[in-house]
């Protein structure tokens, strides 16, 4: 099957070659020619599998028509509306659809929170046809009366699993309940649960059923391995591992905003070179972060899901998961940051003790087995970074049967954040940031947390599921 099979214009396929595409992916040739015929489309495709191109493809076909060179915004209004749960997401959405939309006069923006309002307010003004936005700020425009959806007739719901889970749905209800009866609704979600199910039936008509891959299956060009870790020395687990494979490119996955930054601070410590990403950090610190973990210039990137959510690297190599999600659907999106357009990758977890039950619950959801392969302890004179972390703890803390701290220990650092010990948190439900839209992570509770040096060598085997 080739592009030009799916009766996409000459203008999309030049940009489509421009890219390098060779032929559509699997998702692309289901989802593509039922949209291009103006139908409602129920897609599950998860994020790697180039549904973005599947529906921005279709979608700028549709609106060839509207394409203007008139300055005057009146011949702008918003044609298709692209709600999507992240600010990198729909950043990421909004340069897709300049790629392919290259050879267009269709004009894109997109809205999101957690960055001024005005150079969007502005965008708005000037009239777009394609608005890729965030509920939460799209719905603050929708207040200022600067977005007007009168000529609205194509409407995507991108990873609708993921707003639901992270409660935008009254926020969407409020949208669509604002856009035209008549339009072309098309909703991606790389789960189904029967809430989306519940819902798509009211927001959709008789939509086509696009389904690449078994429900809630993850990609078959990634590779699982599971390390079986002591958690109280992850952090020095994890660096031993990097370390022994020489591992670049890592994108790694914690559950709280304090563990990332405590992991990416240590891995920078130790000469790794790392940030984190996490909802705390502004909109140009994440984008900072991101541009110098895609350009090489960083070897690893910590991030929390909300912030991971989206991400689109090309090649990334490695994910792996420091913590194991609360949700087993998000290792499904995690792991999906790699293996992406048919290319390998390979998914890394470290397990401790409690996250057993987390991870039966992951094997559960993606009907295989994930097996335990031991991270051997090495003889402590060679652990450098363990015998350190050892001076630094407290005795009282010490559990019965741990080595006793050093008599003359100091501690070594002036902040005590990253002196305490790694202690993982349990994710809470999630709720809104207020001033910027997007969820916050509140601490929870938190796990009893034990310190003695962690020596480990790097793995010998992997296993693959
Ligand atoms: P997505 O699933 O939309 O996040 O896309 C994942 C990656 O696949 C992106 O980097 C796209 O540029 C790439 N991609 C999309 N369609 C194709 C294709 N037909 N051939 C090769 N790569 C593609």
């Amino acid at each position: 099957m080739q592009f030009s099979d799916l009766g996409l214009a000459p203008e999309l396929l030049q940009s489509i070659t421009e890219q390098g595409y060779t032929e559509p992916t699997p998702v692309q040739v289901k989802a593509i020619p039922p949209i291009l015929l103006g139908r409602d489309v129920m897609a599950a495709a998860q994020t790697g599998t180039g549904k973005t191109a599947s529906f921005t493809l279709p979608m700028l076909q549709r609106l060839k028509g509207y394409a203007s060179t008139s300055v005057s915004p009146a011949r702008h209004p918003v044609r298709a509306l692209i709600l999507t749960p992240t600010r990198e997401l729909a950043a990421q959405v909004e340069a897709s659809v300049k790629t392919y939309g290259k050879h267009l006069p269709l004009r894109v923006a997109s809205v999101y929170g957690g960055v001024p309002i005005e150079p969007q307010t502005a965008a708005l003004r000037a009239g777009i046809e394609i608005l890729v936005a965030t509920p939460g700020r799209l719905l603050d425009h929708v207040q200022s009366k600067t977005v007007m959806f009168h000529a609205t007739s194509f409407l995507v719901l991108d990873e609708a699993d993921r707003m639901l889970d992270m409660g935008f749905l009254p926020d969407i209800k409020r949208i669509i309940a604002l856009l035209p009866a008549a339009r072309q609704t098309l909703l991606f979600s790389a789960t189904y649960s029967e809430e989306i199910r519940a819902l798509a039936k009211q927001w959709l008509r008789e939509p086509a059923q696009v389904e690449v891959s078994p429900r809630n299956s993850v990609t078959e060009t990634v590779t699982h391995t599971v390390f079986k870790v002591d958690s109280r020395f992850k952090r020095d687990a994890l660096v031993n591992l990097l370390r022994a494979r020489d591992m670049k490119q890592v994108l790694v996955f914690c559950n709280t905003k304090i563990g990332a930054n405590r992991l990416a601070y240590k891995l920078e410590k130790d000469g790794l070179g790392a940030a984190a990403i996490h909802s705390d950090r502004t909109q140009a610190e994440r984008m900072q972060a991101l541009a110098g973990f895609k350009e090489g210039n960083m070897r690893i990137l910590v991030a929390t899901d909300i912030a991971a959510r989206g991400l689109d690297i090309d090649h990334l190599p490695f994910v792996v998961n420091f913590d194991l999600p609360s949700n087993p659907e998000d290792y499904i999106h995690r792991i999906g940051r790699t293996g992406r357009a048919g290319l390998k990758g390979e998914a890394i977890s470290l397990i401790g003790e409690e996250d057993r039950e987390k991870l039966a619950s992951v094997e559960k959801l993606i009907k295989a087995k994930l097996p335990l392969t031991d991270l051997p302890s090495a003889p402590r004179s060679r652990d450098r970074t363990a015998t350190t972390r050892a001076r630094s703890v407290d005795t009282k803390e010490r559990p019965a049967g741990a080595r006793a701290r050093p008599a003359d220990a100091k501690a070594r650092s002036a902040d005590p954040l990253f002196d305490q010990p790694y202690q993982a948190q349990q994710q809470p439900a999630r709720k809104m940031d207020a001033d910027t839209k997007t969820p916050m992570t509140n601490p929870g509770k938190q796990q009893k947390g034990r310190q003695i040096a962690a020596l480990f060598l790097p793995p010998a085997t992997k296993h693959d599921a």
